[in-house]
């Protein structure tokens, strides 16, 4: 692929679509880390969020991102086009099937179930995410994860059912470079304040630690990473502006002058003293956006 692109050339290929060139991607993640893009397209549709990743395959390296609640971007920023779904955020319900754009959030599309008096994505309310970000992660908690509940995804490439999402623990073949416009979720009818104690009840399971993180950094991947972690002595522990939440070890907090090369070492780290002291080799949960050594 060539990089020798002219940024501002953009302007005239992505017709029409919302683009920023030298964008800080500091606001679009949750650590609240990284420096600039070349560019940042925010399309406000699905159609063009497709005709932008139609536009840019095999010209020009570009990644799609949702609410940037499990990435750290690099300090150096990404070198090439960061797609946006903030704006493609539009939720249709027809009989149980829920159908939503990949940026519509999480949040709304609970909501727009339980108005309707349908069941199936309580145990992820709060869960901070896209659509897009939701179902390509196969993210998921209380032993429950949303590809229980997709029918089919929608990407610039086809349709894929449920069984040919590829979904496992934290993860689905939409991580490897598709991505997803729409997804349907199939839903149970259910009783309003049936749901309404289901959200309530998962809702007080939930104990985010204070302060800005990206969720669990590792997996757990047949053992509890915190536990892990705290077992090897590491909570509270801190490189620069990023620390070991105290409340939770599968969580690091970022201060406000926190640099993403602080919880990039701090990842590090832990891996590196959890392998010596319990030869397990954690896996990382988070994604990363750019380059880091
Ligand atoms: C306080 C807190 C609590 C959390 N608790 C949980 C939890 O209980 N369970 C859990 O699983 N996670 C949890 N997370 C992590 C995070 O919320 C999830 O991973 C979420 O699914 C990320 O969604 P996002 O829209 O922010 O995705 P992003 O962070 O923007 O992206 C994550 C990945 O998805 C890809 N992606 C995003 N949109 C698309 C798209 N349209 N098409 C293709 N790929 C796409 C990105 O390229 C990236 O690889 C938590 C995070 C925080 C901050």
């Amino acid at each position: 692929m060539n990089n020798n692109i002219n940024y501002q050339d953009l302007t005239s290929i992505l017709l029409g679509l919302d683009v920023k060139y030298d964008y800080s991607l500091k606001s679009l993640n949750r650590y609240g880390t990284g420096g600039n893009a070349k560019a940042v397209v925010f399309p406000s549709s699905s159609e063009e969020l497709k005709y932008a990743v139609n536009t840019l395959k095999g010209k020009v390296p570009y990644c799609v991102i949702g609410g940037g609640s499990n990435l750290l971007v690099s300090d150096k920023g990404f070198d090439g086009v960061v797609i946006s779904t903030l704006k493609v955020n539009r939720i249709d319900l027809k009989g149980n099937l829920l159908t939503a754009d990949c940026g519509a959030k999480m949040g709304a599309v609970i909501k727009e179930m339980q108005d309707n008096c349908f069941s199936g994505l309580e145990f992820s309310i709060g869960i901070p995410a896209t659509v897009g970000g939701a179902v390509a992660m196969n993210a998921g908690c209380y032993g429950k994860s949303v590809s229980e509940t997709v029918k089919y995804v929608v990407t610039e490439t086809g349709v894929y059912t449920n069984s040919e999402c590829e979904f496992g623990y934290r993860t689905s073949r939409f991580l490897k470079g598709e991505t997803i416009l729409k997804v349907c979720f199939s839903l149970e009818p259910s009783e309003e304040d049936v749901i309404e104690e289901k959200i309530k009840s998962y809702k007080g399971f939930r104990k985010n630690p204070k302060g800005k993180s990206c969720g669990s950094v590792f997996k757990n991947d047949g053992y509890f990473a915190g536990k892990i972690i705290d077992e090897v002595g590491l909570k509270g522990y801190a490189i620069g502006g990023a620390r070991i939440s105290s409340e939770h070890a599968n969580f690091i907090i970022a201060s406000d002058n926190c640099s993403a090369l602080d919880i990039y070492k701090l990842i590090k780290y832990v891996k590196e003293k959890v392998y010596v002291k319990k030869q397990i080799e954690l896996l990382e949960e988070i994604v990363y956006l750019g380059e880091f050594e």
